[in-house]
């Protein structure tokens, strides 16, 4: 199948690798020329823009940020035509990014009023889910663009979810971070509380993965430096998931909770927790250093 890629970031260039890997013909387009380069060398083609890399393409799959940034390459953006308008095809279109349900329903409508199918289709795994090609999709969308997609989100992902119409798996994805975030925080916690009592975090966290605390965050994503081997707290907290973007999908289930009248009020103090680390200047380290929040003070 002939692949645009666009948003080769931390998630986004594993990803592409593995559609590169199964054999097809992806073209890749990001802001960041390094990270172009570093998907050439593994046999993607390069394009200078996303309408460039998605021009006869079957297939686009986006890997953004946030919703600003996915509107802006599919409706357009600051006076410039997006793919919607741009493209004389019709690829079918594949938005992994996380981002606001209304936002993926906005541009579904748009796709659709101009005769595209669109899916919502954001991933749980993390950097490593991304990399050994086991991510979750889970899809919002027209049952026969899920069933076309699903062959090529199987190259990149083990479990594929269709959670309902566009829009319904980004809603899915809030509810799954809101609860990694108070995950980790809570994770985070418990550690800096039996260190400071004179545990050794090692011992701690196999007792806990043993025990009823045992959870994704502490299991695989453990945020106490040296404890986990390959963890992004055993790289100083670089690369992974980062704060700034699990900060911003607290903010995204706090809007959802205000849209329905939910109270959420365990997700809205991870979100303050989040929000507050990343004021603090960690907003481009890996949200699992939020354990760094509870250690402050740790040698006074
Ligand atoms: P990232 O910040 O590492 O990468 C985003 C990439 O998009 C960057 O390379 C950036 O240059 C590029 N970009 C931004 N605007 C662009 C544009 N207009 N055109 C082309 N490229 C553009 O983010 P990430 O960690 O890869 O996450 C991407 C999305 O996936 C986010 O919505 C995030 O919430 C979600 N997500 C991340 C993880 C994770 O563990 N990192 C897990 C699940 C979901």
């Amino acid at each position: 199948m002939k692949i645009a890629f666009i948003g080769l970031g931390n998630m986004g260039s594993p990803m592409a690798i593995n559609l590169v890997k199964a054999g097809h013909d992806v073209t890749v387009f990001d802001l960041v020329e390094s990270a172009i380069q570093a998907l050439e060398a593994e046999g993607a083609k390069r394009a200078a823009s996303a309408e460039v890399a998605a021009k006869g393409a079957d297939v686009v799959v986006s890997m953004l940020p946030a919703g600003v940034h996915v509107k802006g390459l599919y409706m357009g953006r600051d006076g410039n035509p997006g793919l919607l308008d741009a493209l004389e095809g019709k690829p079918l279109l594949v938005d992994s990014s996380t981002i606001a349900p209304d936002d993926a329903r906005q541009v579904g409508a748009a796709a659709a009023e101009r005769g595209f199918t669109y899916l919502d289709a954001p991933v749980s795994g993390g950097v490593g889910g991304a990399k050994a090609g086991t991510l979750t999709f889970i899809v919002g969308g027209a049952e026969e663009g899920y069933a076309q997609a699903k062959p090529l989100l199987e190259a990149m992902g083990k479990n594929i979810f269709h959670a309902g119409e566009v829009g319904s798996g980004q809603v899915a994805k809030i509810c799954n971070n809101m609860l990694l975030g108070i995950l980790m925080s809570g994770t985070a916690e418990a550690l800096a509380l039996g260190v400071k009592n004179g545990m050794d975090p090692a011992v701690l966290s196999e007792i806990m993965k043993q025990s009823s605390g045992g959870n994704w965050a502490l299991n695989v994503y453990n945020p106490w430096p040296g404890v986990m081997e390959g963890a992004a707290a055993s790289r100083d907290y670089q690369g992974g998931f980062l704060t700034d973007l699990m900060a911003k999908d607290l903010g995204l289930a706090w809007e959802l909770a205000l849209g329905s009248k939910s109270t959420v009020p365990m997700g809205s103090q991870a979100r303050n927790l989040f929000a507050l680390h990343s004021a603090q200047g960690s907003g481009q380290l890996d949200f699992s250093s939020i354990q760094t929040l509870y250690r402050q003070g740790e040698d006074k």
